[in-house]
């Protein structure tokens, strides 16, 4: 399947100078985000993901899924004023302006395999704030993977510790 048919690109979004990748096609075609859900699980199998944990809020569009096929649990990554318990939290920067990332405190267990899915993998600034939130709990990431990869912007960087997967590369 050539996935990169199921996404628009979108210029000046939003706002200038900013090429959006909208993954919504993708979305609402049963077959393609089927697909691309299948291969998200094999690659949770293969690094023996025991949990997910995704970012709002396109995070829990691929992460659940995956979630669901392997048996284990999701845990939301959010925005604050979002969670109603005690979280932990990260401030971040965004391909895009800036925010912080809260998690609930008691989510993570200890040494827990943790892999983090999230839609699209920019500067890594936001699994960069996802990893420090779970090692702070005392999770083990284990893999991080991303719908799509923008490589220009060399998120990896942050990565180098870490199994990666991207189903879509941009250059
Ligand atoms: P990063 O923190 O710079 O790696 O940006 C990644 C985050 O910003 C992800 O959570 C994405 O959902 C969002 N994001 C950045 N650029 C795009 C885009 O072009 N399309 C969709 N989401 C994007």
């Amino acid at each position: 399947m050539n996935y990169k048919d199921y996404i628009a690109d979108i210029p000046d979004f939003p706002q200038e100078g900013i090429l959006f990748r909208d993954i919504t096609p993708l979305m609402a075609d049963g077959e393609a985000f089927h697909q691309a859900c299948d291969e998200m699980i094999a690659f949770a199998r293969k690094v023996g993901a025991e949990v997910i944990v995704g970012p709002e809020s396109r995070g829990f569009i691929f992460g659940c899924p995956v979630a669901y096929e392997l048996g284990i649990g999701f845990i939301p990554v959010r925005k604050p004023g979002k969670l109603p318990r005690e979280t932990v939290s990260v401030s971040y920067d965004l391909e895009y302006g800036s925010n912080e990332l809260h998690v609930h405190k008691d989510s993570i267990k200890k040494g827990q395999k943790v892999l983090i899915i999230d839609d699209l993998l920019a500067t890594g600034g936001t699994v960069d704030a996802t990893i420090q939130i779970v090692q702070e709990l005392g999770g083990e990431v284990v893999g991080c993977g991303f719908l799509i990869e923008l490589e220009g912007l060399q998120g990896r960087e942050h990565l180098k510790d870490y199994e990666v997967f991207s189903l879509i590369s941009y250059k």
